[in-house]
């Protein structure tokens, strides 16, 4: 029955519900020959070839309270801290030398006119350096449609921004009650009509959390036909409510890196051209998680670039790889971290999903 799964999904047939709890419940053993047919999937799509996006963590002032994240508004013991518009146009700087192609700027959320005006101006000069224009991506939370119209128009052309859990139920337990998952899935409906390229995820590996709502998170990306996916495990924050509710929930690393595998290698079977990230929490997990996550079907990876004086002041959850590595130091791992395991960079490329391309073909928007 397995084998029949990848046989199919390996010819672009249709993964329904149960063929994706089937694949996300695998064993240690049998999860070889999935992760190997998400490899070969990729391979076919995209070639052995890992899109980069310099990272900027732009300010940890938010005014959400989400339940499991350490920069939760209502966490005391964050030192907060922001970035001039200098400061992120130099951090994009490094992106344009590394011949990076493309970068993220991610941050807190926040919508107040100061805010969104510095985002935009940021935005404008960043597509103004000198050398080759790069492409942006913003994860700046939910916004209004019409911020979202205004930096769309700066030059900014993807947006990312999770669901961080497609069931309605366990969403209303990972928030507080005034966080809205309708106004949430409303934003990537507008995201898409505002002209970005729409990233969404989902982190795996929570509390409350099952398989059903793992498979149920796929087809969710599946129905929003997104471009885009960055999911990563949960990771404990002590500062948070459900750190303090579940202390050692997800404390084996193994078995949250497993989930958090499955994730990628059943999503890039069920959406063979979409661009799925490896993300730092994988790295968190494990020293090699995000090579890892690039050999089980993930295609894109974030370098960090941003003010390595504030890197501790953005702990989204507890042992956050990188903090102390500058952007030189990161680049050079990287290199070869990738070359080791026979990969290459696209370097000097916005790297936008092949989905993209096909969804764009077809005229629809
Ligand atoms: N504020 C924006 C938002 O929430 O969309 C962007 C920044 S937010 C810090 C980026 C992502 O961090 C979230 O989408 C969430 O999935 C992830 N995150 C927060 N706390 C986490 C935790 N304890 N473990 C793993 N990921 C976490
Ligand atoms: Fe704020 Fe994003 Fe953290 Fe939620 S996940 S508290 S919106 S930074």
């Amino acid at each position: 029955m397995l084998d029949e799964i990848l046989r199919r999904a390996e010819q672009g047939g249709f993964l329904a519900h149960r063929d994706l709890v089937r694949l996300l419940t695998v064993d240690d053993r049998e999860f070889e020959s999935v992760r190997e047919a998400a490899y070969r999937v990729k391979l076919r799509e995209i070639g052995p070839l890992v899109s980069l996006r310099g990272l900027i963590e732009i300010g940890n002032v938010c005014r959400k309270n989400c339940f499991y994240c350490g920069i939760r508004s209502g966490n005391r013991e964050v030192r907060r801290y922001e970035l001039t518009e200098d400061q992120i146009v130099a951090a994009a700087r490094i992106a344009v030398d590394y011949d990076y192609g493309s970068l993220v700027l991610q941050g807190g959320e926040r919508s107040d006119a100061p805010f969104v005006e510095l985002i935009e101006r940021a935005v404008r000069r960043i597509k103004a350096l000198p050398g080759k224009p790069l492409g942006i991506t913003l994860s700046l939370g939910e916004q209004s449609f019409e911020t979202y119209r205004r930096w769309r128009e700066a030059g900014a052309h993807r947006y990312l921004l999770r669901i961080e859990a497609s069931s309605r139920e366990l969403y209303a337990k990972l928030h507080p009650a005034d966080h809205s998952y309708d106004d949430r899935v409303a934003a990537l409906h507008m995201l898409r009509d505002a002209g970005y390229q729409v990233g969404t995820g989902v982190m795996s590996g929570l509390p409350w959390q099952t398989v059903d709502d793992l498979a149920g998170d796929i087809e969710f990306f599946r129905e929003l036909d997104v471009d885009m996916i960055g999911m990563g495990p949960y990771i404990v924050h002590h500062a948070t409510p459900l750190g303090r509710e579940f202390p050692d929930f997800g404390r084996d690393p193994a078995k949250q890196l497993g989930i958090g595998l499955r994730m990628i290698a059943a999503t890039r079977l069920a959406m063979p051209t979409v661009n799925i990230a490896s993300t730092t929490a994988l790295q968190t997990l494990s020293a090699d998680g995000r090579e890892r996550g690039l050999l089980t079907g993930a295609n894109v990876i974030m370098p960090n670039i941003g003010v390595l004086e504030h890197r501790k002041d953005y702990l989204l959850y507890e042992n956050k790889p990188g903090t102390d590595e500058n952007a030189d130091e990161a680049r050079r791992k990287l290199e070869k971290a990738i070359g080791a395991i026979g990969e290459t960079i696209r370097y000097g490329e916005w790297g936008d999903s092949h989905h993209f391309a096909e969804r764009t073909k077809k005229g629809v928007k």
